[in-house]
C-alpha cells in the first residue's frame, strides 16, 4: 500500500476549508492516511506538516507503520487524557483556525477541546475532508477490496451446496464465516445476513433458528476483509433451483436479477448516482414493485463498508474513475420473502469492472 501522497493532498485542502491546521482523530481517516492500524493516535496536519501522536504501547508500530507515510514528526506521550491533551496543547501554539472533524467528534470531546485544549484557537467544525479522498481509490486499495471479493466468492461457492442441508439460517451463516476466515479473510466486513423464506422480506434480517427448506429464496449479504479494505455482495439462492418456487419469488429473481444488470450496465465515470439509481428503480417500478424497492440502490466501500459515494436518488455524487461502488436493488414482499443482488464494482472511464463474481444464477 503506497499512503505516501494522502497526507499532501489533504493540505493542499487546508486553506479552502478555512483552516491552518487539521486535527485527524478518526482512526479509519488516520489509518487512510498513514499507514497506523492501532487503537490510539492523532494526526496532526498542518500546511506542511504532518505529526503523529500516539502513547508507548504503539512506539514500535507506528515507527515501522509510519515510515512511508511521509509524517514529518511523531510524540509519543504517556498514555491516558491528561498528557494527550497537553500535546495536543503544545500542537495548537499559534494556530488560528483549527479544524476538527465534526462527524467524529462527540459533544463532551468538543466542550473539553473549546474550553480546555484549545480555548486560543478558533475550531472549525470540518466534514469529509478526508473521506472526499477515501472515495477514489489507488490500486493498491483497489487490488485488497478485490482479493476480499474474491475470498467471499469462494467461500460462498464452498458452502452453497449446504444450503440444501437443512440447515438453519444461522448455522449457514457461521459456515459462510468460517470458509471466509478459512480463506484467508482477517475479518468478516459486517454481520452476515441469511434470510431465508418469508425473513428475505427484511432487508438487515438477522440469521435466526428458521430450517431453511426446499423452495425458499435465501438472501445472503456477507464480505470479508483483507488489510481493512472491505467487500460486500449479495446473492439470492433459490433452493431446489427456479422450478421450486411458486409463481411470485421465481417472477421477483427474473425482475431484479434484470434491474441489477441495468444499474451496473449503468455506471460509469461522469455519470451521476442518481442516474443509476434510476436505470435500478425503472425495471422495478415496470413490474408495479416500486413501493418494494426500500433502500437506496448502493454505497461506496472500502475502509468502512458504508463510504462515499451515495449511489441513491436523493445522491448529489457524480461517478469517478476509482470509486468502488455496490449496485444492489431489491424487492421485499411480506408474505412473499426478498431478492436483493449487489456487485462491488470498480468504476472506470468507459464503465465499470465488477469485482465480486459469483454465479447469480
Ligand atoms: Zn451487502
Ligand atoms: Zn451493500
Amino acid at each position: 500500500m503506497d499512503v505516501s501522497g494522502r497526507g499532501q493532498a489533504l493540505q493542499a485542502s487546508l486553506a479552502g476549508a478555512g483552516c491552518d491546521a487539521l486535527l485527524v482523530s478518526h482512526l479509519t481517516n488516520i489509518r487512510y492516511l498513514t499507514g497506523f492500524t492501532g487503537s490510539s493516535g492523532y494526526l496532526w496536519v498542518g500546511p506542511t506538516s504532518l505529526c503523529f501522536i500516539t502513547d508507548g504501547r504503539y512506539e514500535e508500530q507506528a515507527t515501522e507503520e509510519l515510515r512511508a507515510a511521509g509524517v514529518t514528526a511523531a510524540v509519543i506521550i504517556a498514555p491516558g487524557p491528561s498528557a494527550t491533551r497537553q500535546a495536543l496543547r503544545d500542537q495548537a501554539a499559534g494556530v488560528g483556525h483549527l479544524g476538527i472533524e465534526a462527524d467524529h467528534v462527540s459533544w463532551a470531546e468538543h466542550n473539553r477541546y473549546a474550553t480546555d485544549v484549545f480555548p486560543s484557537s478558533t475550531l472549525v467544525p470540518s466534514c469529509g475532508m478526508v473521506e472526499a479522498l477515501r472515495a477514489v481509490k489507488d490500486s493498491g486499495e483497489v487490488a485488497r477490496i478485490e482479493a476480499a471479493c474474491t475470498i467471499a466468492d469462494a467461500a460462498l461457492g464452498a458452502v452453497a451446496p449446504r444450503l440444501e442441508h437443512r440447515l438453519t439460517e444461522a448455522a449457514f451463516a457461521l459456515e459462510l464465516d468460517a470458509a471466509m476466515r478459512a480463506g484467508g479473510a482477517e475479518a468478516v466486513s459486517f454481520e452476515t445476513i441469511v434470510a431465508a423464506g418469508p425473513h428475505g422480506s427484511r432487508p438487515h434480517h438477522t440469521p435466526s433458528n428458521r430450517v431453511i427448506e426446499r423452495g425458499d429464496l435465501v438472501v445472503i449479504d456477507f464480505g470479508a476483509m483483507i488489510d481493512g479494505y472491505h467487500s460486500d455482495m449479495t446473492r439470492t439462492i433459490a433452493v431446489g433451483g427456479l422450478d421450486a418456487l411458486d409463481a411470485t419469488p421465481r417472477r421477483m429473481m427474473a425482475v431484479v436479477g434484470e434491474a441489477q444488470a441495468a444499474g451496473v450496465a449503468a455506471v460509469a465515470a461522469g455519470v451521476s448516482a442518481t442516474a443509476v439509481d434510476a436505470a435500478c428503480r425503472e425495471v422495478i417500478a415496470a413490474a408495479g414493485w416500486a413501493e418494494a424497492f426500500v433502500h437506496g440502490t448502493g454505497h461506496g466501500v472500502g475502509l468502512d463498508i458504508h463510504e462515499a459515494p451515495r449511489v441513491a436518488a436523493t445522491s448529489d455524487d457524480t461517478l469517478r474513475g476509482g470509486h468502488v461502488v455496490t449496485v444492489e436493488p431489491g424487492v421485499y414482499l411480506p408474505g412473499h420473502g426478498g431478492v436483493r443482488i449487489e456487485d462491488t464494482v470498480v468504476v472506470t472511464e468507459s464503465g465499470c469492472r465488477t469485482l465480486t463474481r459469483a454465479p447469480k444464477s
